[in-house]
C-alpha cells in the first residue's frame, strides 16, 4: 500500500472552469468523448474552453456544465457518485434519445418506449461485432453482446458467459433477451440445419422461434405491461469450437398458473387463450366450441387488442420447432377445454351429506368441457364434487361445499396449464438442443422477474424477491471483484470498502436450521388446516433474532416485513401455507391419465398422485422446488463471467419518451444500482487522474504555501505526475481546512485520499474542502 509522505511542494496551476457545474466523466482524455445520438462516438467540448484553447492533447476542466451530463457514457464516472447525479445524468440522456448508459460493470438500459428506428438494425449489429474496440462505441446492449461473445474465447481456455438481464415488470428485459438472442443469431448463424419429422430448420430460426411460443404460453396483459413475461428463463446459446449457434436450451422458473383460473380486475388471462378466440378460423371455431358469440369467464378483456394477439405467427413458430398438426390440435382442444371449464359453477348445497350440483346455465359448459378434454363428463363432474378420503385400506367418499367445488375446478385447470407448459419447455428443448458433442461453449441469458412489493404480497412475491436477493447477492459479489481489480492494479488495499452485504436476509428467508422457507415447509408437510395467527407466533418466536424481519402486532391481518436489499416488503400469511402445498386432488390426476387426449394422458402419466405420501403428507412444496432450481441456476451463474443489464421503465404508464424521476429512483434503488452507488462510496468513490489533479489543484498549495511563508520547494523537473501529486497533498493535508480531526478516522488520513498508480483516489470528505479552498483562490 502506498504510503503519504511529508509536505514538500506542488506544481502547475489549473485552467478555470465556472458555471453551474456537475463534475465530469474520466477527464484524462481530451478532448471528452461522448456518444452521439444516432451515431457512434463524437468529439465534444468542453463548454468552457475558449475558442483558442488548444484541445487535443490538452486536458479540459473536470467540472463541466449540467447541459452537457447526457455525454457522460459511464454513471461510475459521474464525480461523485450520487444518486442524485446519478439520476441527472440518465434523465439529461434519456431527453437526448441515448437509451444505454455503462455504470461500471453494469448496463443502464431505459425502455423508450418506441421503436427506435435502426437502433437494433443488422449494420448496428455488424458494426459493433466487426469493431476492433466495440467499448469505443456508444453504449448500447450489442456492446455487452459482444464482450459475452469475444469472452467465450478466454485468454487461456474459454469461457462461459452469462447475460444476467433485470428490472421491473416493463421496463424492457424480454426485449432486451429477444435483441441478445437476435444478436447471437445474427453474428454466430451457422450452417446448420435440423431435420425432423416434415421440417427442415435452420437452428437460429427454431432458437428466435421459441421466443413467441413461450410468449404465448406464458405471457400476459397485466396493469403493469401488455407483454408481461409470467415466468423467469434463463436460455442458454449453444457455441461450437468456432463460436458458432448450433443450439440452446431453456430452463424456466415459476410460472404464475394462478393467472389461469383467476385474473385481476383489468387484467388478462396467457395470450394464448386470445390468439386461439381471434384467430381461429371457422373450423376451428366449431371444433373448440368456441363461437365468436361465446363469452368466457377466464377470457376477460377479450376486447382489448395487444399486438400479441397474433394465432398465426405462434402456429408457424409451433410448426418451425417441428409441432405437427396432429399435436398442435390436441393442444388447442386442451385449452378449449380449459376455457369451458372456466363458466362452470357450483349451486349451495344446505345438506352437508349431498354433493352441490352444477348450476343450470353450467350443464352445457361442463359437458363441452368433458368433451374437449376427452374425459368422460360424468367422472369429470364426480372428481370435482366429491372427495376420497383414505382411512386404512377403506376409501371414504365425501362431498365437497360449494368452495371447494370451485377450488377443485381451478386447481384441474392450473395444473393443466402448468403441465403443458412444462411439456413445450421439454419439447422446444428437444427441438433445438444440440448434441453434447457438437457444442463446448454457452451464453446463458436471465430474464427474470424484478423485486415486487404490492399492497398485498404473498408466496409469489416471496420467491421472487428471494431469487432477486441471490442474485443481488452474485450481483454484487462480481461488483467486488471488479473494484478490487481496480484497487490491486492501482496499489491500493481494497480493506478500505465497507458494504452492506446480504447475507442476513438471505439466512432469514433460506437458512438453517431455521428460516422463513424451513419454517413454511414444516407447517407445509404437517396433515393440519394451517392458521395465520398460530403460523405467525411459530414465524415470531423461532425468527426474532433476525434483524431483517419484523411484526406489526396490532394489524388486523396477520403479516411479516422483510427488510429486503430493495426495500421493506409485507407479505400476508393467510394463504401461504396452503399455496406452499400446491395441493393437487389425486382423483384430478387419475381423471386426467384416463383422458383420450393422447397429450393429455402422457403429460400426466408419470405425474404420481405425489404431492401426497402414503401419509398423506406433502412432500414437494413450491417453495423448496423454486430454491432448488434457483440453486442450480446460481451453480451455473457461478461458473460464468456474469454481464449485467438493469432495464427500467421511465413512467409507469408506459408512454414514450417520459421520465419520471420518483420512479426512476425507486427502481435504481431497487434493481441495486443505488446500493453499487453506496458500495462504490464506501472507498474512493471519486477517481481523478494525476494530470487532471494537479491542473486543479495545484494552485491549492501554491496559495497555502505563500500564506504561510514557507519556502515553495518548485517542482522538481525530473518529478513523475505521481511525485508531484504528492508534494500536493502533503502541503493541503497540513492545512486546517483539511484538519482530519474533523474526520472519523482522524488519525489515517489516508483513509480519504490516497494515491494510486496513475489517478488520486478520493472520498467526498477530501473534496470539499479541496473545492472550497479552490473557490476561496480563485
Ligand atoms: P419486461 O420483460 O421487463 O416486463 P418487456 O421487455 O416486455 O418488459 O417490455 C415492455 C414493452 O416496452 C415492450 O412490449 C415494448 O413495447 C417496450 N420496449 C421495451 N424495450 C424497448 C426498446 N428497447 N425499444 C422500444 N420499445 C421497447
Ligand atoms: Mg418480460
Amino acid at each position: 500500500m502506498q504510503q503519504l509522505q511529508p509536505p514538500v511542494a506542488v506544481c502547475t496551476a489549473s485552467r478555470a472552469s465556472g458555471g453551474k457545474c456537475a463534475l465530469s466523466p474520466d477527464p484524462c482524455s481530451a478532448p471528452l468523448e461522448a456518444p452521439g445520438v444516432n451515431g457512434f462516438v463524437q468529439k465534444v467540448h468542453s463548454p468552457h474552453s475558449s475558442p483558442n484553447d488548444p484541445v487535443e492533447g490538452e486536458i479540459q476542466a473536470f467540472l463541466i456544465d449540467e447541459d452537457q451530463l447526457h455525454t457522460y457514457d459511464d454513471l461510475t464516472k459521474v464525480n461523485p457518485v450520487t444518486t442524485s447525479t446519478v439520476l441527472k445524468c440518465l434523465q439529461a440522456r434519456y431527453s437526448a434519445k441515448v437509451f444505454y448508459t455503462h455504470a461500471g460493470c453494469t448496463l443502464v438500459a431505459l425502455n423508450p418506449f418506441e421503436p427506435i428506428p435502426d437502433l437494433y438494425s443488422l449494420d448496428v449489429m455488424k458494426e459493433y461485432h466487426g469493431a476492433p474496440q466495440p467499448q469505443e462505441f456508444k453504449p448500447h446492449i450489442f456492446i455487452v453482446a459482444e464482450e459475452a461473445y469475444r469472452n467465450v474465447q478466454g485468454q487461456l481456455e474459454p469461457v462461459n458467459q452469462s447475460l444476467v438481464v433485470s428490472g421491473e415488470s416493463g421496463a424492457g428485459k424480454t426485449w432486451t433477451s429477444r435483441c441478445l438472442m437476435k444478436y447471437y443469431a445474427t453474428v454466430a448463424a451457422s450452417s446448420s440445419v435440423v431435420k425432423s419429422q416434415d421440417t427442415v430448420e435452420r437452428i437460429e430460426r427454431r432458437v428466435l422461434d421459441s421466443n413467441p411460443i413461450m410468449e404465448a404460453f406464458g405471457n400476459a396483459c397485466t396493469l403493469r405491461n401488455n407483454n408481461s413475461s409470467r415466468f423467469g428463463k434463463y436460455i442458454q446459446l449453444q457455441l461450437d469450437r468456432c463460436q458458432l449457434l448450433v443450439g440452446a436450451s431453456v430452463q424456466t422458473y415459476l410460472l404464475e398458473k394462478t393467472r389461469v383460473a383467476c385474473q385481476l380486475a383489468n387484467e388478462r388471462n396467457f395470450h394464448i387463450f386470445y390468439q386461439m378466440m381471434k384467430g381461429a378460423t371457422d373450423e376451428q371455431r366449431k371444433e373448440w366450441k368456441m363461437p365468436r358469440s361465446r363469452s368466457f369467464v377466464w377470457l376477460p378483456n377479450a376486447e382489448k387488442t395487444v399486438d400479441e394477439d397474433c394465432f398465426d405467427e405462434t402456429v408457424e413458430a409451433m410448426v418451425h420447432l417441428g409441432i405437427n398438426a396432429e399435436r398442435q390440435r390436441q393442444i388447442f382442444r386442451i385449452l378449449a377445454g380449459i376455457l369451458q371449464l372456466g363458466n362452470v359453477n357450483f349451486s349451495f348445497s344446505t345438506d352437508e351429506s349431498q354433493p352441490c350440483d352444477l348450476d343450470e346455465q353450467s350443464k352445457d359448459f361442463w359437458q363441452r368441457a368433458a368433451e374437449l378434454l376427452c374425459v368422460t363428463a360424468e367422472e369429470l363432474r364426480t372428481c370435482l364434487r366429491v372427495r376420497t378420503l383414505k382411512a386404512g385400506k377403506q376409501s371414504v367418499l365425501k362431498p365437497c361445499s360449494q368452495a371447494e367445488c370451485s377450488m377443485r375446478r381451478d386447481c384441474l385447470a392450473k395444473v393443466i396449464y402448468a403441465q403443458l407448459f412444462d411439456w413445450l419447455v421439454t419439447f422446444i428443448n428437444n427441438s433445438m438442443c444440440a448434441d453434447k458433442s457438437m457444442w463446448c461453449n454457452f451464453i446463458g441469458v436471465l430474464d427474470v422477474y424484478g423485486f415486487e412489493c404490492f399492497q398485498i404480497n404473498n408466496l409469489e412475491q416471496l420467491c421472487i424477491n428471494y431469487a432477486n436477493e441471490k442474485l443481488q447477492q452474485h450481483f454484487v459479489a462480481h461488483y467486488l471483484k471488479a473494484q478490487q481489480e481496480e484497487y490491486v492494479s492501482e496499489g491500493l488495499e481494497w480493506s478500505f470498502v465497507k458494504y452492506q452485504d446480504n447475507q442476513r436476509c438471505l439466512d432469514l428467508l433460506e437458512g438453517s436450521p431455521v428460516s422463513v422457507f424451513s419454517l413454511l415447509n414444516e407447517e407445509s408437510r404437517l396433515n393440519r388446516v394451517s392458521d395465520a395467527k398460530t403460523f405467525m407466533a411459530r414465524l415470531e418466536k423461532e425468527l426474532c433474532v433476525n434483524a431483517n424481519v419484523s411484526w406489526d402486532k396490532f394489524s388486523k391481518v396477520p403479516h411479516f416485513t422483510v427488510a429486503h436489499y430493495a426495500g421493506k416488503v409485507n407479505y400476508q400469511i393467510e394463504r401461504m401455507v396452503e399455496k406452499n402445498k400446491d395441493p393437487v386432488p389425486p382423483e384430478l390426476t387419475h381423471l386426467l391419465q384416463k383422458s383420450d387426449n393422447p397429450l393429455l394422458r402422457q403429460i400426466f402419466s408419470d405425474k404420481e398422485t405425489e404431492n401426497t405420501t402414503s401419509k398423506g403428507l406433502s412432500r414437494v412444496t413450491v417453495v423448496s422446488k423454486f430454491k432448488n432450481s434457483l440453486e442450480s441456476l446460481m451453480k451455473i451463474l457461478h461458473t460464468t463471467t456474469p454481464h449485467y443489464t438493469r432495464c427500467i421503465k421511465p413512467n409507469p404508464e408506459c408512454k414514450p419518451l417520459t421520465f419520471k424521476k420518483e420512479e426512476v429512483i425507486l427502481q435504481l434503488e431497487a434493481c441495486g444500482i443505488v446500493e453499487t452507488i453506496h458500495i462504490s462510496a464506501a472507498g474512493f468513490p471519486i477517481r481523478i487522474p494525476f494530470k487532471s489533479f494537479l491542473q486543479r489543484y495545484g494552485l491549492i498549495a501554491k496559495y497555502l504555501i505563500f500564506k504561510s511563508g514557507s519556502v515553495d520547494v518548485e517542482a522538481d523537473r525530473s518529478d513523475t505526475l505521481r511525485q508531484e501529486v504528492e508534494k500536493l497533498l502533503r502541503v493541503v493535508l497540513q492545512h486546517k481546512a483539511f484538519d482530519p480531526s474533523h474526520n472519523r478516522d482522524c488519525d489515517k488520513p489516508n483513509s480519504w485520499v490516497h494515491c494510486g498508480r496513475t489517478k488520486v483516489f478520493l472520498t467526498q470528505l477530501m473534496l470539499d474542502p479541496l473545492e472550497d479552498q479552490r473557490k476561496k483562490i480563485l
